[in-house]
């Protein structure tokens, strides 16, 4: 039972074990490379595909950072490749309707395996025709930079707004730590941001489990903790793109998609955190500015609920206050990456950032920290007095 906790990372895949939770899971992703040098693992893990086309997509960053590695790798091992580059000079791939219809386009009736080069675009626009047309794919990654890799959530535009779509995993994840640790340095903090984010998702998943009797797997809880220990430990050499502080980067969000794999359920890698990004993501969106990385905006949100845990102390559960470490001990761990701190540093205004603090557990019905404050009727004086320090 649970033996889940005596494998390696690279090992987890097509996982399939009664836990101690009471619940049968089964991880279905086929094939984790993650480490120096696998993208060289690319041609073995899509052999079983070969009979087929390989439409291959990525944009032009992420076509420099892996993508003509890969496609010369998998021509080189005399697969059959067909290229879809999306060029959008200098702006950002933005995942609307034009792209996954483009990408439906070049799939071919032959086309037996997808493979995607990036990390959120492509990856979630790839991971979406890939669900709904049944032809598998695999992510090749690019940066270190959120928890999407293996997640069942595609989030797309969708006529002019953000909705996340249900999707099916990738058949394989390869995560090579020389291509990622040279991805952009605000990608690496945001993907940290996120990693930072699990502390208070697994607060508030106890606190879920204490006060509503959520359902909780000790295992999942387990295995998410160990990799943000190993992760948080070599935080300061990602400021350096220090090859094990990478490794243990991507393992950290891989080991969250692993357990959201496992328990079919996002609590381990999204809680109270995850609410207020969404909350200022959609002020962005609704007024019709670029967002920032998703990851940078969890990071700072972070320190903020573990805030909401410290004012709520004295009624919470027993043991749930231990969980989240203080305010400012995660502000030293953002630091400690080169991370966003505050909200301010991302540029939060004093209002949105009051407003959210209110209404941010209103985005979407998931009990956490902020809706424990609202019940116990501290939620305006926590909102206004966490808003007076950090505006100060
Ligand atoms: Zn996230
Ligand atoms: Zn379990």
């Amino acid at each position: 039972m649970n033996e889940i906790l005596n494998l390696e990372l690279n090992d987890m895949a097509q996982t399939e074990f009664d836990c101690s939770c009471g619940r049968h899971h089964n991880f279905t992703i086929h094939d984790i490379a993650i480490g120096k040098g696998t993208i060289s693992q690319l041609p073995k893990m899509a052999a079983p595909f070969k009979d087929g086309k390989i439409l291959m997509v990525f944009d032009n960053n992420t076509y420099k950072a892996a993508g003509e590695q890969a496609v010369n790798l998998m021509k080189d091992a005399g697969f059959n490749v067909k290229e879809l580059l999306f060029d959008r000079g200098t702006d950002i791939l933005i995942p609307d309707e034009s792209v996954v219809g483009r990408i439906l386009q070049e799939q071919d009736m032959d086309t037996s395996l997808m493979i995607a080069v990036g990390s959120g675009s492509v990856n979630d626009s790839v991971k979406y025709v890939s669900s709904r047309t049944k032809v598998p794919y695999i992510i090749v990654g690019t940066a270190p930079s959120m928890d999407g890799y293996v997640s069942d959530g595609a989030p797309l535009m969708c006529n002019g707004y953000k909705i996340s779509f249900p999707a099916k995993l990738a058949y394989g994840v390869i995560g090579d730590t020389d291509i990622m640790k040279k991805a952009p340095m605000d990608l690496i903090q945001a993907g940290f941001g996120d990693v930072v984010g699990k502390i208070t998702a697994l607060a508030d998943w106890d606190l879920a489990v204490k006060v509503k009797g959520d359902y909780r797997c000790d295992t999942c809880v387990t295995l998410v903790q160990r990799a943000l220990d190993e992760c948080f430990a070599k935080a300061p050499g990602l400021k350096t793109r220090d090859d094990d502080a990478t490794q243990a980067l991507i393992e950290a969000l891989t080991m969250t998609g692993v357990a959201m794999g496992l328990i079919n359920i996002s609590r381990p890698a999204s809680g109270a955190e995850h609410m207020l990004s969404h909350y200022w993501e959609m002020d962005y969106v609704a007024r019709g500015v670029n967002p920032i990385h998703h990851g940078l905006q969890v990071g700072v949100a972070t320190p903020i609920i573990a805030e909401f845990f410290e004012e709520m102390a004295d009624l919470l559960p027993e043991g749930t206050g231990e969980l989240c470490p203080k305010r400012t001990e995660i502000e030293a761990l953002l630091a400690s990456a080169g991370a966003p701190v505050s909200p301010k540093d991302v540029g939060i205004s004093k209002d949105l950032f009051y407003n959210s603090l209110l209404k941010g557990y209103t985005v979407r019905p998931r009990y956490s920290v902020m809706e424990y404050a609202k019940e116990k009727g501290r939620l305006d004086a926590i909102a206004q007095k966490i808003t007076n320090r950090v505006y100060a």
